[in-house]
């Protein structure tokens, strides 16, 4: 009669490796006491999500901040669902957020680490090693049910109202004889292998999660897949083999997850392996109509990280947001400590969120906005640069051919206590200040401006004209704006608000009204940047030839 280890040989004929072999080629890592090893372990099957970039980032700050060790892990396991390309943007975008790896997958020619290989794919011969062992255990099994059998089943399962599933007295190939598997392995018959369980789901099993606390879960009963019929292992067993020898700490998933840890920890327990610590993440959620639901991929162009990087949203803006959904107190400590890098602040477990994190992208551009307008015009420009290269050639062109020219605009009212706050992201900057290029000056169609209404053209024109024959550009801001007050009341405009508001009819209107028609004659709108500022940087001889532009076409 054969036995248990008959029928692993028979499965794994070329596997010699055995468990210890394993233990020694990935040993206890040596790390200071608290060192947390984390991972990211993305699957290839499309592009970054918003809220994978959350999780990843909160592991990565849990290894750095603990002087331990972040590493990525490419789960490709699920074949049909692989995007090729997608692992390497998936990287090179979480790079742009600053999550990059101490050790792990790079690139699919790169790895770096002594815990790898670091792509499941590649892993199978290690898979491979603990299943032959569960088999020769009598904890796993090869179970020959076709599609149709598992289909049967859950019909009848359902009509008997039962817990569905591949379990207990349903398992057809839990208890078969090892004589007539391998008579039927012999016969090519196709297989897969599972997980024999010894649970039951009448009873309970307590576990401390890091972040949830003490939970009570339902002990697991089902005989789960463990080798598809791919020869690669499902996901449940992979990354607890993976976690296992690459030494994770702590497993710091979605907590889409927390249903299937009676699974996993059942493994461990099976396997004589160390638990690691779990701490399951909130999911990003978003309020629609007042209720509650995951970002979708469908309807929410925010849940693709790459919607933040073709908007231009600065890095720090962004991953400081994150931060501030990932622990309540960080903005607390933020609006303390605002001269510190927002990586001197130390994520703690217990301050992350427990049902469900809330994802308001208004609040990600008001920080960023906060965080942009303090930075200095020459950085802001590098970075700027950097944006503008891969998503606005035509802007790109503009700042390279004159960096200086660009750094004096973006320096308007920049560079001091209260600095302006007018750009959220980079994508912003361009369409507010685009003006000052000639070329696109040039296109603006002057005959068709926006002027105020309530005012009459040959007073427009007299007051450009007027400015044009005595504009000083020699003077200060204050000394410029009393020569506007000035040139308002030559024309009739109240020289302040208030007076104007008290007296209407006594005016043609006031000095808001004067700069205005300033205003849109050197920029073609009502809104632009300081107007002395727009002047000071375009130069007399370019202010005074834009409004005899202008003057020729009202
Ligand atoms: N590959 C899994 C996923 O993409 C990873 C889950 C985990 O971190 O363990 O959801």
């Amino acid at each position: 009669m054969a036995n248990y280890n008959d029928l692993a040989n028979l499965i794994f004929p070329n596997i010699t490796t055995t468990i210890a072999d394993l233990e020694k080629r990935y040993p206890k890592r040596n790390l200071k006491p608290g060192a947390m090893v984390t991972r990211f372990a993305p699957s290839p099957t499309g592009f970054l999500h918003t809220g994978s970039l959350f999780t990843s980032l909160v592991s990565c700050r849990f290894a750095k901040q603990s002087d331990g060790v972040f590493y990525i892990r490419l789960e490709d396991t699920d074949t049909k669902r692989e995007i090729a390309g997608s692992a390497e943007s998936l990287i090179n975008q979480l790079k742009e957020f600053d999550v990059i790896p101490d050790e792990g997958y790079i690139s699919d020619t790169k790895e770096i680490g002594d815990y790898g290989p670091y792509k499941q794919s590649m892993r199978a011969d290690i898979y491979n090693t603990v299943i032959k062992h569960l088999i020769s255990i009598g904890r796993a099994y090869p179970c020959f049910c076709t599609t149709e059998e598992l289909n049967e089943l859950r019909a009848l399962q359902e009509s008997r109202k039962e817990i569905p599933g591949y379990y207990g007295k349903y398992a057809k190939y839990r208890d078969f004889p090892v004589d007539k598997a391998i008579e039927k392995i012999l016969n090519k018959e196709p297989y897969i292998i599972r997980f024999k369980s010894m649970g039951n789901h009448e009873n309970k099993i307590f576990f401390h999660d890091e972040i949830k606390g003490d939970l009570e879960l339902t002990e697991n009963d089902q005989d789960i897949v463990i080798l598809k019929s791919d020869g690669l292992p499902t996901y449940h067993f992979a990354h607890l083999v993976d976690d296992h020898f690459m030494r994770t700490t702590h497993v710091t998933r979605g907590e889409e997850w927390l249903s299937s840890l009676p699974i996993h920890l059942e493994l461990f327990d099976t396997l004589g392996f160390e638990r690691p610590k779990y701490a399951h993440l909130p999911v990003i959620m978003k309020v629609e109509n007042g209720n509650r639901r995951k970002l979708s991929k469908r309807k929410d162009p925010e849940a693709a990280v790459s919607y933040f990087l073709e908007q231009g949203y600065p890095k720090y803006g962004f991953i400081e947001y994150l931060l501030t959904i990932a622990n309540s107190n960080y903005e607390a400590w933020r609006n303390e400590n605002l001269d510190k890098d927002f990586y001197d602040f130390k994520l703690s477990f217990d301050k992350m969120s427990l049902d469900g994190a809330l994802f308001d992208l208004a609040k990600v551009a008001n920080i960023s906005k906060e965080r942009m307008a303090y930075k200095k015009a020459s950085v802001l420009c590098e970075e700027v640069k950097e944006w503008a290269k891969i998503y606005n050639k035509e802007f790109y062109q503009k700042i390279i051919n004159n960096e200086e020219f660009f750094i004096s605009i973006l320096n308007i009212e920049r560079e001091k206590e209260k600095p302006r706050k007018d750009y959220s992201k980079y994508s912003d900057i361009y369409p507010i200040i685009s003006f000052f290029y000639d070329d696109v000056y040039e296109t603006i169609d002057k005959s068709n401006l926006e002027w105020n209404e309530n005012m009459n053209k040959e007073d427009i024109k007299a007051v450009l004209s007027d400015y044009c024959e005595n504009i000083d550009l020699s003077l200060d801001e204050d000394g410029w704006f009393q020569s506007i007050k000035d040139l308002a009341v030559r024309h009739g405009f109240a020289d302040n608000i208030k007076v104007w508001k008290k007296n209407k009819e006594a005016y043609k209107g006031h000095v808001g009204d004067v700069s205005e028609f300033l205003r849109i004659a050197l920029s073609g709108k009502r809104n632009s940047p300081n107007l002395y500022c727009v002047m000071q940087i375009l130069g007399k001889e370019k202010v005074i030839n834009r409004i005899m532009e202008v003057l020729s076409k009202i």
